[in-house]
């Protein structure tokens, strides 16, 4: 899950992160009235977005009076952000951050990540901050310093410093510095984060060290642990599709394809999507409806798949050790006889009881397409949305 910048400010100043002095606002009167609160005479305001470069974007705008902070604010709410990270259809801003301009005299990046192969956290830092990291590691690639941290000991106070002297922080920095990587750090272990990203890190003319942009994402398994972070969910910056598929405990991924899958654990979901782009076909998501696979759920997957107007065919790919495939084929024959589709339907059933589960299928009276082995039934899908495509244009050309 990830958060809001403005969000992950606050978290990570409670772990001893310096930000600038900053407020939200729903609306451009309020931002108005937070930067007067505020004091100063130089305000940036921030479209609050699940996404970077928005800067670069015209989603990051410093401001000089009430009357550009309403001007810049009005271009900004209830319009979407279409930034190089959201795709082509954006982010809506239905919230901005308005914070103290300070004076920049150095950017630093800053990363902690999961490092996989040493199953560690990693930290990656730049001198060459202000720029996306892809950006540094094409442009300036010696730069970056990477650090991982033994877990049994944390990140040491000599470890942060030798990141320190690494990015040529001047000495009378140094302990701001320790205190920054010290304070992201235990956010990332206490929290279960995945990623936390300050990018920039700045040092101010006045010798402060502050965090610019602060971005973090958590890992969705421990929510359940941290429920103030679960809190923080904002579901109009996430996929519309995906939101509702959490909500109902399926794990879903829209895609941009048309052939929907519904698929139960999550390699076979995988190699359900391979086997239709082998077919020639593309998936329109990734969807695995979970190891039980009951009617409800089964109904549920079908309501779930069919709300993307994108899907001309769908592929139902289900095995069964634990399960039953009566009890799927019957979940299946139950969604389709209360929710019937429109586009066509192949079903490929492995495992235990199969023969009753293709039973139940053939005497169901429905249109459904059935298939044995993988393969065929990524080739029948295909040859299913490529015969309805033919349909269709032949309607449209008489
Ligand atoms: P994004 O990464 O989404 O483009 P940032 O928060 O990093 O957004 O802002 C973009 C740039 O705007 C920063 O690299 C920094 O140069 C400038 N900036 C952001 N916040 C401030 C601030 N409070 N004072 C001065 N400059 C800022
Ligand atoms: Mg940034």
């Amino acid at each position: 899950m990830d958060i809001h910048e403005y969000q992950a400010k606050e978290v990570l100043s409670n772990f001893g992160v310096a930000i600038p002095q900053g407020a939200l606002a729903y609306s451009p009167e309020q931002a108005a009235y937070r930067a007067r609160e505020m004091g100063g005479d130089k305000w940036i305001v921030k479209a609050q977005v699940h996404a970077g470069g928005r800067g670069k974007a015209g989603g990051v705008k410093l401001c000089s009076s009430d009357s550009e902070i309403l001007e810049a604010t009005n271009n900004m709410f209830g319009q979407r952000l279409v930034t190089h990270q959201t795709g082509p259809e954006g982010k809506g801003i239905y919230r901005v951050y308005v914070e103290a301009a300070v004076p920049i005299d150095r950017e630093i990046y800053l990363g902690l990540v999961l490092d996989r192969s040493s199953q560690r956290v990693m930290i990656v830092a730049s001198s060459e901050g202000g720029m996306e990291i892809e950006e540094i590691s094409e442009s300036r690639p010696d730069s970056i310093v990477r650090s991982t941290v033994e877990p049994a000991v944390g990140l040491q106070d000599f470890q942060a410093r030798e990141i320190a002297f690494a990015l040529g922080v001047e000495p009378a920095l140094t302990q701001q510095m320790v205190r920054t990587l010290q304070g992201c750090y235990r956010a990332f272990t206490e929290l279960d984060a995945t990623m936390v990203e300050i990018n920039p890190l700045v040092v101010t003319g006045d010798n402060r060290v502050l965090a610019l942009d602060a971005k973090m994402t958590f890992d969705d398994n421990a929510l359940f642990r941290h429920p103030n972070i679960a809190e923080l969910r904002d579901k109009s910056q996430e996929d519309p599709r995906e939101s509702r598929a959490s909500d109902r405990g399926l794990s879903y991924v829209g895609l941009d394809g048309n052939i929907g899958c519904i698929v139960n654990g999550a390699g076979l979901a995988m190699a359900t999507m391979d086997t239709i782009k082998l077919a020639g076909g593309e998936p329109a998501n990734f969807l695995d409806i979970g190891g039980g696979a009951t009617p409800e759920r089964v109904a549920k997957a079908f309501r779930l798949v069919t709300s993307d107007t994108n899907v001309q065919a769908i592929l139902v790919n289900i095995f069964a050790g634990i399960n039953r495939c009566d009890w799927v084929a019957e979940g299946v024959v139950q969604a389709l006889r209360e929710n019937p589709v429109e586009v066509p339907v192949v079903v490929r059933l492995a495992g235990t009881n199969v023969e009753e589960g293709q039973k139940i299928l053939a005497q169901s009276g429905l249109p459904l397409i059935r298939a044995t082995t993988l393969n065929e039934a990524a080739e029948r899908v295909v040859a299913a949305w490529n015969s309805d495509l033919d349909q269709n244009t032949k309607m449209r050309a008489v």
